[in-house]
């Protein structure tokens, strides 16, 4: 079969889209986008890559911040885990961006699709990325049903991605087969008319566009109930520093209590003092599903809190980063963040 990178790059000299990231050809700066934009949409994801390349120019800038300002940055993001690598990797860099693949590999929250990506757009080095989007449209245009999340799949996938691969263009031809499946070859109703790969592509030949790619496992989703308290001490509240091994580590909340189903926690602390739902709020992450619900108490100066507690002024809440559910919970009790 005919290979589809000249069409594709021709498709792209056309159709390319204009992103801050794409004037650049500076490695610390792609690679912030590519940790930023990793399970994040473009239209979102460039709000937060224009502050973050203004507020840390180098990676020296972003080194020098504590883990608390970068998870104040990336606030509202999700996935907090990629902001504390990111924060990990510029300190290991000692102020100078990696120039090999190995370097770059090397790198905390770096695996094999973003090595690829910084230094075949930045370095134009000839290494074939694979991501959701290039997954179904190779899946598409060679008719392949190996499921793209097994072994065998991603192994059959990456070669052929290989052999695709413009090797003296690989900077272009990476970023037009990811824009080319994000805004022609969709997960849903493709653009096969027209589509500059439409006379070789075998799922439009067989009708399978809605088949393939094909996913072996399905995602396994838990579903968490949060009660958040938001104490109110005079003109003080309380906050929790979330610990490992969970979701949102190092982030700040509300006193949390977790319950296995939706009923109301009893909460010693409060020594009897009624808790009132103010909301409830569904958040879906992509293994779980959380219920988080906030009530309002307020206690007097003579209450003690457990110790884990801070104790801060109302108006200090916005220099914390708080996970976005918490954020949603604090409006509903017209609380400013
Ligand atoms: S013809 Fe349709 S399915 Fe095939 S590559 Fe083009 S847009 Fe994708």
């Amino acid at each position: 079969m005919k290979k589809i990178s000249a069409p594709l790059l021709e498709w792209y000299s056309m159709y390319k889209r204009d992103l801050p990231w794409r004037r650049t050809k500076d490695p610390y700066l792609i690679w912030l986008s590519e940790i930023i934009l990793q399970q994040t949409r473009v239209a979102q994801g460039t709000e937060y890559y224009l502050r973050f390349a203004k507020t840390f120019p180098t990676p020296s800038s972003l080194a020098s911040a504590t883990e608390d300002e970068v998870l104040k940055l990336w606030q509202g993001l999700g996935y907090y885990s990629r902001a504390r690598n990111l924060h990990a990797a510029a300190k290991s860099m000692k102020g100078k961006f990696p120039r090999t693949y190995e370097g770059v590999r090397a790198l905390k929250g770096v695996g094999d699709y973003t090595a690829a990506a910084i230094c075949s757009i930045a370095y134009n080095m000839p290494y074939a990325v694979v991501d959701g989007n290039v997954y179904r449209v190779l899946s598409r245009v060679f008719g392949i049903d190996t499921p793209i999340d097994s072994n065998d799949g991603k192994k059959q996938f990456s070669a052929l991605a290989q052999t695709q691969l413009d090797k003296k263009n690989a900077s272009e031809y990476n970023q037009a087969i990811m824009d080319f499946g994000a805004t022609v070859c969709t997960p849903q109703c493709p653009q096969c008319k027209g589509c500059p790969l439409a006379k070789q592509c075998v799922a439009r030949r067989k009708n399978r566009t809605e088949e393939l790619p094909v996913k072996e496992k399905k995602t396994k989703l838990s579903t968490r109930y949060f009660h958040y308290i938001y104490v109110e001490q005079g003109n003080c509240i309380y906050l929790h520093k979330r610990g490992g091994g969970d979701i949102w580590q190092n982030l700040y909340e509300l006193p949390l209590f977790e319950t296995s189903t939706e009923k109301r926690p009893k909460v010693a602390w409060l020594k009897g003092a009624e808790l009132t739902p103010m909301g409830t709020l569904k958040h879906v992450l992509s293994h779980q599903i959380i219920y988080g619900t906030i009530y309002k108490v307020k206690l007097p100066h003579s209450a003690k809190l457990p110790t884990e507690f801070i104790k801060i002024k109302k108006g200090d809440l916005k220099k914390y980063a708080i996970p976005r559910l918490v954020q949603k919970l604090l409006e509903k009790i017209k609380t400013e963040i």
